[in-house]
């Protein structure tokens, strides 16, 4: 049987067993999924391991994306652009290497969300591995203006110049005051310690999208949002649609994700 897992540390939390078996399921595949704890300092000898012992692929999770970049023998164009990978496949060739997060969000927001992105003002907190995952896919999207904010402003500057794009601002949080945004994305990892993002008030236009990478818990950054009238989302959907992503590059099918993003829901 084919076999494929996530690599993490931690992983037990990871609930991309359950979408992959459900894909496998509803594409009439067989496959085997499962989670694989990988020393910090050993991710190489991890995924080493899993070739020997015969697996297809793997999706890499917190803190090994930048790791796996560097280990693919050859990326995709997106997984090179936002210089970290979360998915492998093992080709008689190599490591293959690509990012499925920019597009997993992308999908969420524009196909289960009805969001626009095109001439919207975006603004992207937080510049670590997922802001960097998102970043290009949602400038694919052709934004009026995106601005990155983040604690430190330096990371989000270096985040900006990768981009390349004209339109990429930076910006503190204190400098916020006054702006205004149609869609807000928080890619930084406070909500999973319950801390509060330091926004000034207005932050949001009327009809303005909050959405919220983390999901399986209300954050601080989603509780604001709503104070202020935005319509606000989680990240289940873009977990089940990069899920479906790492699934079509492994086995050339994209799998139908609504059903399972309500299952994950209910
Ligand atoms: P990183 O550790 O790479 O980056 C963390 C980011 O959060 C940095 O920008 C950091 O700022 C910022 N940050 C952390 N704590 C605070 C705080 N208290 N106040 C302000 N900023 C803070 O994490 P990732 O980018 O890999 O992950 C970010 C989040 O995205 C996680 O919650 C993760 O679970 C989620 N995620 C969800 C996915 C999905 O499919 N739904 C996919 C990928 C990630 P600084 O640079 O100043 O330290």
């Amino acid at each position: 049987m084919d076999r494929y897992a996530v690599i993490g540390h931690p992983v037990e939390h990871s609930r991309s067993p359950l979408i992959h078996q459900a894909f496998a399921r509803q594409s009439g595949q067989t496959l085997e999924y499962g989670r694989v704890l990988a020393p910090l300092d050993d991710f190489a000898g991890t995924v080493a391991r899993l070739r020997e012992a015969g697996y297809h692929g793997c999706n890499v999770t917190v803190p090994f994306k930048l790791e796996a970049f560097h280990l693919a023998e050859r990326l995709t164009a997106r997984a090179q652009a936002a210089q970290a990978v979360n998915t492998l496949r093992f080709d008689p060739a190599g490591i293959h290497g690509d990012n499925t997060d920019g597009a997993g969000l992308v999908q969420d927001l524009r196909h289960n969300l009805k969001v626009v992105i095109a001439q919207q003002r975006v603004l992207l907190l937080g510049a670590g591995g997922a802001a960097q995952g998102v970043l290009h896919p949602l400038l694919a999207e052709a934004p009026q203006r995106l601005v990155i904010a983040n604690r430190s402003l330096e990371r989000a500057e270096a985040l900006r110049q990768q981009s390349g794009a004209h339109n990429v601002q930076t910006a503190t949080f204190a400098a916020l005051q006054g702006e205004t945004f149609d869609l807000v994305i928080n890619a930084t990892s406070a909500g999973l310690h319950g801390e509060h993002l330091p926004l000034p008030t207005g932050l949001f236009a009327p009809e303005a999208m909050a959405y919220d990478l983390m999901y399986g818990q209300e954050t601080p950054f989603m509780a604001f949002a709503r104070s202020q009238g935005a319509r606000v989302a989680d990240g289940l959907g873009m977990l089940v649609e990069q899920a479906a992503e790492s699934f079509l590059f492994w086995r050339g099918v994209r799998p139908e994700t609504a059903a399972i993003i309500a299952r994950l829901r209910a």
